[in-house]
């Protein structure tokens, strides 16, 4: 295998573009963060709310459930509500089972959506499935909506599976069925993608997915989709699980996808925890990004894992709150300040590594540790500005932060002074 270790990412994969809405997925495009919403679609209220959320989050398209007749006829309420406040996030409807006959009476719900999710495994069986899959490209082809076609490990089409695993049965030396399985998902998707431009969906109108649980399994799948067409894909490690199992499956996945080039667009599936917040999968998808050096979203900060030279939380309660008041800023600071997302800020607990790690930053602070004297250095581009001391640390640091900003990122700001953007991997 290629290495690219002295390269960065290999470059992005070529593949055709697809609008959606507003957002562009694929070709030069930058690689889009998706989420989707766990209400109840029928309750637009909730729905309205939570598709806002995962939007100010940094969200560039929501999926929602279409499972039956409520959530369809909520579909055009919902994107009515969301323009009222200004949120023109594009909404993708995700249908299984039932999409045929839900579009045939609400379609308000297909004009109302950006893109439809199919899902190749779920349309029907036999003769119904050509059937019931042809009225929802009708629909899509109808308002002119673009189609993914989301193939999952859990709802692989059964004949399909079949058909592949009796071939390989009759092989002189047939392969491993995990082997046959991983090929029957690859083969759904571009089967699928085939039909849906004979039945007249543009090539520029399909996002294709194969998504599978397990890591090792989903890069080879989307090595293998990746060889064999130029559709934009949509990466996503599904039913990746709860917290930190479910962050570094997606980021082991994803990362090693991204690395060579491939993905347009990606979703992280966590489960969040009873009451958790939903944008926790926008932030972990920007996190996989940024620190790849993909894309930026918000202000990173660096901070140091402490150790035995750090016997106060002090420096936790720093990091925690900068990186806390980074993020509620870039609604705002988004627009004000251009190439913010850019900025680095390094929090540090001691002399060790804290002046080395701030001058590489473009604010930082090292903290004092344990039995150093009660002060903390400040490093400004690389240089020692001001030492901090006394109670209002933590504010006063803010303060330095926010004036760095206003003074390098304010749109009057000289272009030349704003610090790089590290976008180039996709450009
Ligand atoms: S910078 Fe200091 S406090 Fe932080 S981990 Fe290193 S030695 Fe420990």
């Amino acid at each position: 295998m290629k290495c690219y270790q002295e390269h960065g990412p290999a470059p992005r994969r070529a593949s055709c573009a697809v609008q959606v809405g507003p957002v562009a997925i694929g070709g030069a495009a930058p690689i889009a963060v998706q989420s989707m919403t766990n209400t109840d679609t029928a309750d637009v209220a909730a729905t309205v709310q939570q598709v806002a959320a995962l939007a100010r989050a940094g969200s560039e398209l929501v999926r929602v459930t279409v499972n039956n007749i409520e959530a369809a006829a909520a579909v055009p309420v919902i994107r009515d509500r969301l323009e009222a406040m200004g949120i023109n996030v594009p909404l993708v409807g995700d249908f299984h089972f039932n999409g045929h006959r839900l579009l045939t009476q609400h379609p308000g719900c297909a004009e109302a959506l950006a893109k439809l999710r199919i899902n190749p495994g779920n349309v029907g069986r036999g003769a119904r499935r050509d059937e019931q899959f042809a009225t929802l490209i009708e629909f899509a082809c109808r308002y002119g909506k673009p189609v993914r076609i989301g193939v999952n490990w859990g709802s692989l089409d059964p004949e399909l599976l079949a058909r592949m695993m009796d071939e390989n049965a009759r092989l002189p030396e047939p392969r491993d069925a995990a082997v046959v399985t991983r090929q029957a998902l690859v083969a759904s998707a571009l089967e699928s993608a085939q039909q849906a431009e004979r039945l007249g969906l543009p090539h520029d109108r399909i996002v294709l997915s194969c998504k599978v649980s397990g890591v090792q399994d989903l890069i080879a799948v989307y090595r293998e989709l990746a060889a064999r067409c130029d559709y934009a894909l949509h990466l996503g490690l599904t039913e990746a699980g709860m917290g930190s199992k479910g962050i570094v499956a997606s980021a082991a996945a994803l990362s090693v996808l991204l690395q060579e080039g491939i993905g347009d667009t990606l979703r992280i599936s966590l489960t969040p925890e009873p009451g958790g917040d939903r944008t926790r999968e926008v932030v972990v998808a920007q996190e996989i990004l940024q620190t790849m050096g993909l894309r930026s979203f918000t202000p990173m900060v660096i901070a140091c894992p402490g150790c035995g030279r750090t016997t106060s939380t002090f420096f936790q309660e720093l990091a925690d709150r900068i990186q806390s008041w980074l993020r509620a800023q870039m609604p705002l600071w988004r627009s004000r300040y251009p190439g913010v997302e850019n900025l680095r800020v390094a929090v540090m607990g001691c002399v060790v590594n804290g002046p080395g790690e701030s001058k590489h930053a473009n604010v930082g602070i090292s903290l004092p540790g344990s039995g150093e004297n009660p002060v903390a250095p400040v490093y400004v581009d690389g240089v020692k500005t001001v030492t901090l001391k006394g109670g209002d640390i933590a504010a006063e640091f803010q303060k330095i932060v926010e004036q760095y900003v206003i003074g390098h990122y304010s749109k009057d700001t000289a272009a030349g002074e704003n610090k790089p953007v590290r976008d180039a991997a996709h450009a």
